[in-house]
Parts: C-alpha cells; structure tokens; sequence
C-alpha cells in the first residue's frame, strides 16, 4: 500500500488498513476456490457462511439475540426511508419522527408521501443545534424514528430513549462507534459506508416481533418479512460489500468491542473538541456541548475565505474531506472508528499552527 492520506471524508469514508488488506486478497481468490469472491454465486456456501457470520458478528458486538435479526441490502440508508413507513405505518395509524437536520427531514418527507406524520420534538428552530430531550408523542404511534447522528450538523444522541413505541433508529453515521442500549431498538438501520464497510450494502437490525406488524400487501423485495425470511438471499445481495462489513466486525472484534471502540472515540473526539475550546477566539463549534458528535466534529472559522484557506492548506498536509456539507457551509472533520488517533493529532497541531499564523492566537 502507498503512503495513505488522513481521510476526513463524512462517507464513503475511511476504513481499517488491516480490513482493505484482507478485503484485497478476496478480490483475487475466495479460501482457495480459484475464483474471486466477486466471481461466486450469492448461493455459494461460502457465501452463506459470509452472511451468517456477519450476522452472528454483529449481533454479538450489540448484545442481541435471537430475538432480532439481521439483514443486508442494496437501497442505501435513503431506501429505508420508504421501507419503514411502507412496511409499518398503517392507514388508520400515525408514525412520530424526531427532526433533527437533513436526514431527519428526508425520513420524514418519504413517510409523508406514504401515511400520517407527527413531527414528536425538533431543533430545527435553533439551527439544528441541539438534540431534543422531550417528545410529544401521539396517542398509539406506530414507531418513533430517530437520527442517532446528524452527519451534516454534527449532533449526536449521548442517550437512548425510553419510549413504550417500536423505537427505531438511522444510525448511518455512528453505528457500532459507542456502546448502546440496542435493546431498546426495534429497528435500527444504517448505510455501511459511514462506519461499517464500503457504500453498496445498508445493515438492518429488526426485532422479530416486529415482522407481526408489517402490512399486507407490501411489493415482495421491499417487505421485511421477505427479507428476513429468504436471509437477505431472495434476490443477489451486495456480496462484496457486505463480505467487507463482516471483516470490519472481526476488526472491532479484535480491537476489544463496543468498549473499546467507545473509548478511541472518546480520546479522539476530546482531543479535538479541546482545541475548538483553547481556540474559541478562531474556531467556533456551533454545537450545543453535551450533544456533540464524537464522529462529525463541525466548526466555523472567522470568514469563508478563511475557512477556503483551511481547507486548502489541510489538503496540502494530506488532511482531505473536511469541507462542510454544501447545505451548510463551514467545516466538517469525520473522525470515524477507523481513523486512527494520530490522524487527529495531526490535524490538531495543524489547526494551531493556522490559528497562529492567521491570527497570532496561542503559541
Ligand atoms: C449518509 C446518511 C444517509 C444516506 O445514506 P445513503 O446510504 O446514501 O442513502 C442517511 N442517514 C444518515 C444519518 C446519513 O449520514
């Protein structure tokens, strides 16, 4: 491998070294079987034994069981915006969805085109700045739909929510990066190619009782039950991508698990958050404190043509990715699971030597 840049990309994002490199050898040949895996029908045993090892992976690294089940599609996260509401709001029923920024509001828009929504709390009237605390749900809701990070605004949820609704959870952009109260989800979803592997293939975690309230009639590949009956196999499935996801649950299996990978986030997030502090004067983190995201760390700097200057002079140090989202302008460093700390030490020492050289701010 050559020399690899800092990868702040927000997604398709930057994935473990060890996992591009085992990832690299199953492009050419699969255990031996004179073909890549590429090359390999979706009924081949191994191919199976891909999915319910992956499977069997991430359900251990969440501490579910049996009662949930996992499965893998194409569709991008933006696919579950419509299958949710497709497969479980029923037309005598409403569905509550938190708003929390752009992906929020795209879930709530599909749900709209098919049944009754209830916006249950948002942030939209302070910018998106701040995850609500309080819901004000409807009287039998069929699900609340959370955004557990907001990739473009750079919130997170540091708590899971005690509702008695089917909770459910787009977790595109922080799934497996701290330990959660899964549990407590009966749906989570997630595009793999924030945190989990390569874009191509989207990971639904489903509590089997939900399966009971999917509506009849749903067009067969985008019924969950389907889904989960046929083992994400009813039709091909992204192979591939989906071998990747389970090489990146192997990884965070080795690295220790959830609380491992918790704690590297922690350590990353605060050092950078820590220098937003001691640099107040130049950067400014619109985020309200306790919801910060530890993978999406959002900051202005005094001017755009500062912060265009930035950006530039970032790249020249091979710190790439870190342009804001075009909706919102400013600047966006994901630090994702894979990373690494020395990426963000990095980027650090190079933060203060701007503000120095711009401003003459700190030493
Ligand atoms: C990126 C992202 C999406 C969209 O994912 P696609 O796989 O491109 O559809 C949805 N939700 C969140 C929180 C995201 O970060």
């Amino acid at each position: 491998m050559g020399k690899r840049v800092w990868n702040l990309n927000p997604g398709p994002a930057v994935l473990p070294e060890a996992v591009l490199e085992e990832a690299s050898k199953a492009v050419l040949e699969y255990e031996g079987k004179g073909m890549s895996l590429m090359e390999m029908s979706h009924r081949a045993k191994e191919v199976d034994k891909i999915f319910k090892d992956t499977e069997a992976d991430l359900k251990e690294i969440m501490g579910l069981g049996d009662d949930y089940s996992v499965v893998f599609m194409g569709g991008g996260a933006s696919l579950q915006f419509t299958m949710i509401p497709m497969n479980f709001l029923h037309d005598d029923q409403t569905a509550d969805y938190v708003n929390t920024g752009s992906w929020s509001q795209n879930a709530i828009k599909e749900a709209k085109l098919l049944g009754k929504v209830n916006v249950a709390a948002s942030s939209e009237e302070r910018e998106f700045t701040y995850i609500p605390k309080i819901f004000d749900l409807s009287p039998d809701p069929a699900y609340l739909h959370i955004t557990t990070n907001n990739t473009i605004r750079g919130t997170q949820y540091h708590f899971d929510p005690d509702v008695k609704v089917p909770l459910i959870a787009d977790m595109s952009s922080d799934i497996l990066s701290m330990r959660r109260d899964f549990k407590k989800y009966s749906l989570i979803y997630a595009g793999a190619q924030k945190n989990l592997g390569p874009a191509g293939v989207t990971v639904i975690i489903i509590k089997k009782d939900m399966l009971e309230r999917v509506k009849p009639g749903i067009p067969t590949l985008l019924s969950f039950k389907t889904q989960v009956e046929k083992e994400s196999l009813f039709n091909t499935p992204p192979v591939f991508p989906t071998y990747v996801v389970g090489l990146v649950a192997k990884w965070i299996k080795s690295q220790g698990g959830l609380a491992a990978i918790e704690a590297g986030n922690r350590k990353k997030a605060d050092l950078l958050y820590g220098c937003l502090d001691e640099y107040s004067d130049f950067y400014r983190a619109p985020v309200n404190k306790e919801d910060l995201s530890w993978m999406n760390v959002v900051f202005r700097l005094p001017s755009e043509d500062l912060e265009k200057k930035f950006l530039a002079e970032a790249g020249e140090k091979s710190l790439i990715g870190m342009k804001g989202h075009r909706s919102v302008g400013g600047v966006r460093a994901s630090i994702y699971n894979a990373f690494p700390y020395a990426g963000v030490e990095e980027l650090v020492s190079f933060m203060k030597a701007f503000a120095k050289k711009e401003a003459g701010i700190g030493v």
